[in-house]
Order: structure tokens, then C-alpha cells, then sequence
């Protein structure tokens, strides 16, 4: 069975974010979602809170709507370190260190938002696995950074889509999600797709094509803005040689 997912969620507890469980599930059972990877910060929680927020997940589980707890934990590096299905911390380090921890623990770790770090981050991607190539709050609504998921790409990691929601508001319009195809809708099988790349990169229910589906209809409905974002996107896709891409970047 196909279940659409959104990745990478904060809610009220991660410190920085107005995002409730309840306007979660709200948003998420009028979407038509099954399965919520919620990413809270570790270092706005206590252990304790650690704990709640994981009880807080099985206890609005239910069969059509599974919430996976997680963290998000930064490395030496500064890097931000995903771990879907963490339910506790992990000490801090490299961040390939990290997600070997997070592995251990039975969770599955990415390196998030990596268009937020200087160059050399593909270099560590490797060993972490999997690269949150399309960011929703960082990377805009059009499509994922072609250059980040070139990189990605050559890292032979799995790529991911995520939201990096932090409130109500980053939940409407054509969102980036992962489709995975799981046995069961239940948390181990999730894990487990994520794991074994039976996932899939989407927008709004729909498998992600940067041209004809999700960037024209993420442009419909950004004006402007969008134009120029897609003329860019085309540009770099484009056989033209890289003084070309950037003179246009530079004009768009
Ligand atoms: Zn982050
Ligand atoms: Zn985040």
C-alpha cells in the first residue's frame, strides 16, 4: 500500500515552532496523509520531554494516521542531524558518528536543510545516508535546488523531501511529502521504507516532476516570484555552460 508522508515536523515543544499536535492532525487527515515524521529539537527538550513528546505520537496513532516521533540534533559540524524514529537522544559528535548512533538505536537518520551549509557537505553525506535535498522552509515552494540534488546524488545517498514545518501556516499549498510503499500502516514499516528506498519523492499526492507537475503548479501560485524561481530551474537544466547559468541567475 502507497502512504503519503510528511517529513520533518516541529511542534510546540521544539521551542521555536506555534505548530500544535492538534492543528497536525487537522491538517494532515484533511490532506489525505497517513504517516507524520515529527523532527522536535533536541535542545529545546529535557529527557523528560523527550519522552512526553514520544507518548504523545503513539497515543494519536491510530489506523489511518501514524505519527513516528523523531529528533532533530545538530552535529560538530553544525550540522542538523534528522533521526526518524528517535525516541532518545543520541550524545553529540561528527555528524557521521551521530547517525551511526541513530542507526543503532533502530532510527533513520539525514542530514536536513544542506543548501544552509557551506560547500563540503556532500563529503559527510555519504555517511550519513540520506540528504533532505528539498527543504520547504528554506528551499521555497517551486522545486528542490537542482545543484543540491546533483550532489545528492553523487553521494549515493537516498534523497528526501521535507517541510521543516513550524506552524499551521507551512502546511497549505502544493507541499513537497515522500509516498512509501509499506506493508503495513505502521511505524516499523515506515522506518523500514525509508530504509530500503521504497519511497518516493511527491508534491501534493503526486510523484514530483519539477516541470510539469510540481513546479507549474507551486507557479500558479506564487506570480512573479515563481517566474523567476522556474526560469532559473530551467536554466540549470538546461545544457548551457556554467557562465550562461550564472549570468542568468544573476538577471533572474
Ligand atoms: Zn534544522
Ligand atoms: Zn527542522
Amino acid at each position: 500500500m502507497k502512504v503519503r508522508a510528511w517529513l520533518h515536523l516541529h511542534t510546540v515543544c521544539s521551542g521555536d515552532a506555534d505548530l500544535t499536535l492538534d492543528a497536525l492532525l487537522a491538517a494532515a487527515k484533511a490532506a489525505g496523509v497517513g504517516a507524520l515524521f515529527l523532527t522536535e529539537h533536541r535542545e529545546a527538550l529535557s529527557d523528560d520531554g523527550i519522552r512526553e513528546s514520544v507518548r504523545r505520537c503513539r497515543e494519536h496513532s491510530d489506523a489511518d494516521l501514524v505519527l513516528v516521533p523523531g529528533l532533530e540534533i545538530s552535529s560538530d559540524e553544525r550540522y542538523h542531524i534528522l533521526g526518524f524514529g528517535l525516541v532518545a537522544a543520541v550524545s553529540k559528535g561528527p555528524a557521521a558518528a551521530m547517525a551511526g548512533r541513530m542507526r543503532e538505536a533502530g532510527a533513520f537518520p539525514a542530514l536536513a536543510h544542506p543548501s544552509r551549509y557551506p560547500p563540503g557537505w556532500e563529503d559527510t553525506a555519504g555517511s550519513i545516508g540520506a540528504v533532505e535535498v528539498w527543504n520547504r522552509h528554506y528551499d521555497g515552494r517551486l522545486a528542490p535546488p537542482a545543484a543540491i540534488v546533483a550532489a545528492c546524488r553523487k553521494t549515493g545517498g537516498r534523497s528526501l523531501f521535507g517541510l521543516d514545518a513550524h506552524g499551521a501556516e507551512a502546511l497549505s499549498g502544493a507541499l513537497p511529502e515522500m509516498i512509501l510503499d509499506v506493508d503495513a500502516l505502521e511505524e516499523p514499516a515506515l522506518l523500514e521504507a525509508l530504509r530500503d528506498g521504497r519511497a518516493e519523492s511527491a508534491v501534493d499526492g503526486k510523484p514530483f516532476d519539477a516541470f510539469a507537475g510540481g513546479g507549474l503548479r507551486a507557479l500558479a501560485g506564487s506570480g512573479y516570484r515563481g517566474l523567476r524561481r522556474l526560469a532559473r530551474r530551467v536554466a540549470y537544466a538546461l545544457p548551457f555552460k556554467d557562465e550562461t547559468r550564472k549570468r542568468i541567475g544573476r538577471r533572474w
